[in-house]
């Protein structure tokens, strides 16, 4: 191994300590790196907090495991009205986050000896670029020569600049809070903000929510916003619209003994005051690219910080590719999982193949959940001549006992003329299981017709979908009679 770092490329073989380097060991560089190895590379993997990265350690899947105990506390109601007779529930915070602890830890350690037994090098140290073909480690400041490098060193949670954000959490620290935030305030409404918001408020908490637009959720289906919107509001979760966070401040006298024990004032810039023991800022992520010398190996990088790819995931230096949130394209772990496979594949084994992004399938674990899948029904009104929307709202079997009043709803955006789907949108209970399947049919090509011959599976609430019949309603631009989306261009 060379001790000293010497000129990029063009490099002779014998100059290389490995073939690839993977800087990074979450979703992209874990899968990225058991690949290329398994066709053959030798490979380096550097991590510089715990493998796993994002989804396994603080995210994905505790978040998932925070959701399924959110969840029994509907679940105690209703077994009520199915005859069940018990004492009442007591929910104890630091029992989960143990429970997650555990998990997580079990997960990091079959990543370990999965990354082991592929035959990867693991370093546990931060790992930066001294140009092209160097990685420093800064834990030992060992540098490598690398014939490939990975960057895959993934995203953090942004953070605005306003008074007093030191006092607010991110979801870096809500997994692991010594106390249960009795009362919490939310800025953002994305993903993050929406998960954490239904979770907290059934475990207990009283939640607000600080939205700087007129409607939670961005970006997803019309009817899914209004519908999770006024579930939320249903359930007792305060949202306030066309409004953010202005200042925190340390509250002297104490609002339930929060981990900040004197609790926090929020001031809004609508002049709203609200009291919280803690505040979770979850305003979106920022791909993880300063400090890791790309000026130094030429690599470019957008206005957003993130690295700028090619449809292989190759930056503008050939021999350095990047894959996952660090590039800024779809932010989910199964993209970043599909972008270090294909990297690795074409790069390391012979078979060349390019992600496909059309179809990416989501969800927001809510309760109901949100699954989606395709073109909302405003994206398919402005990219199709003519568009028919399914749209069915519906009470599961189970609410006929439980009293449970809130519609479910499931909506389908169908391109007249080829009589394709476009678009699936899903708010309802196990909706990210549903779409998963979905969406199969859909990146196959599958149109309504298709959906309507399938024999229904009763009583289901996936039976709804084979059970629609007729368009709620169709949006024609070849029809001067119908209506048209402001702006839509043919
Ligand atoms: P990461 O998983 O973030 O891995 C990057 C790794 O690089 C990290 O371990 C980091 O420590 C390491 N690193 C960074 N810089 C360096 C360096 N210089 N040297 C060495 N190591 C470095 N997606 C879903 O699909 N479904 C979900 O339900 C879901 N829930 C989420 C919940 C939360 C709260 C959050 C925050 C995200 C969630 N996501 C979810 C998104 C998902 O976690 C990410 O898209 C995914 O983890 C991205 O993978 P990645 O490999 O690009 O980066
Ligand atoms: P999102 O991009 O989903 O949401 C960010 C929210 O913050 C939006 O409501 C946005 O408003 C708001 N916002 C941004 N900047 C400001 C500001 N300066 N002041 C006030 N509000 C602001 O990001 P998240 O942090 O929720 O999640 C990050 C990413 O992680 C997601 O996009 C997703 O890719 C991934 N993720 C996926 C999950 C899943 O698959 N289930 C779960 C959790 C995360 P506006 O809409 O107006 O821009």
């Amino acid at each position: 191994m060379s001790k000293s770092a010497k000129a990029p490329a063009p490099c002779s073989e014998a100059e290389f300590d490995v073939d690839l380097f993977v800087i990074g060991g979450g979703s992209g560089g874990i899968r990225a790196a058991r690949v290329a190895s398994g066709h053959g590379a030798k490979v380096m993997l550097a991590e510089e907090y715990r493998l796993g990265g994002t989804c396994v350690i603080r995210g994905c899947v505790p978040k998932k495991l925070f959701v399924y105990a959110s969840r029994f506390s509907d679940s105690f109601d209703e077994a009520a009205e199915f005859g069940w007779r018990f004492s009442v529930p007591h929910f104890d915070w630091p029992s989960l986050v143990a429970a997650k602890d555990r998990e997580i830890t079990r997960l990091e350690g079959l990543y370990v000896t999965g990354q082991q037994g592929a035959g990867v090098e693991v370093v546990r140290s931060r790992a930066v670029l001294e140009d092209a073909h160097t990685v420093r480690l800064l834990e030992d400041g060992r540098r490598v020569r690398a014939r490939t490098i990975l960057i895959a060193t993934g995203a953090h949670p942004e953070l605005p600049p306003f008074e007093g954000i030191e006092l607010g959490i991110t979801s870096d620290g809500v997994f692991d809070l010594k106390t249960f935030p009795r009362k919490l305030v939310i800025g953002g409404a994305g993903y993050i903000a929406m998960e954490f918001a239904g979770l907290f408020a059934a475990l207990g908490s009283d939640v607000t929510v600080v939205c700087r637009g007129s409607n939670v959720l961005r970006g997803f289906d019309e009817d899914v916003r209004q519908a999770v919107a006024a579930s939320y509001t249903n359930r007792g979760i305060k949202l306030m619209f066309g409004d953010s966070i202005r200042r925190l401040r340390r509250r002297h006298t104490g609002v339930g003994g929060g981990d900040h024990s004197g609790g926090i004032d929020v001031t809004t810039e609508q002049g709203g005051r609200l009291v919280a023991d803690q505040v979770l800022l979850a305003f979106g992520r920022t791909p993880n690219t300063t400090s890791l010398g790309l000026d130094r190996a030429g690599v470019k990088t957008g206005a957003d910080g993130a690295i700028i790819v090619d449809a292989n995931s190759r930056t503008n230096i050939p021999n350095i590719y990047a894959v996952g949130d660090v590039s800024n394209q779809f932010n989910l772990t199964p993209v970043a999982i599909r972008e270090g496979h294909a990297f690795a594949d074409t790069v390391f084994g012979k078979k060349a193949w390019q992600v496909d992004y059309s179809n990416v399938p989501t969800a927001v674990f809510s309760s109901p959940e949100i699954g989606t899948v395709g073109l909302t029904e405003l994206e398919a009104r402005a990219q199709y001549l003519a568009v028919d929307v399914y749209k069915v709202r519906f009470r599961p079997l189970k609410a006929a006992v439980t009293g449970d009043c809130e519609a479910r709803l499931l909506k389908v955006v169908v391109d007249c003329e080829s009589d394709r789907i476009l678009g699936i949108h899903i708010f309802a209970d196990e909706a990210s299981e549903m779409i998963q399947v979905l969406a199969i049919a859909v990146g196959s090509g599958a149109t309504m017709k298709d959906f309507m011959s399938v024999m229904a599976v009763h009583p289901t609430v996936g039976e709804e979908i084979v059970a629609i019949q007729t368009p709620t309603v169709r949006y024609d631009r070849r029809d001067a009679s119908t209506p048209l989306v402001p702006g839509a261009s043919v």
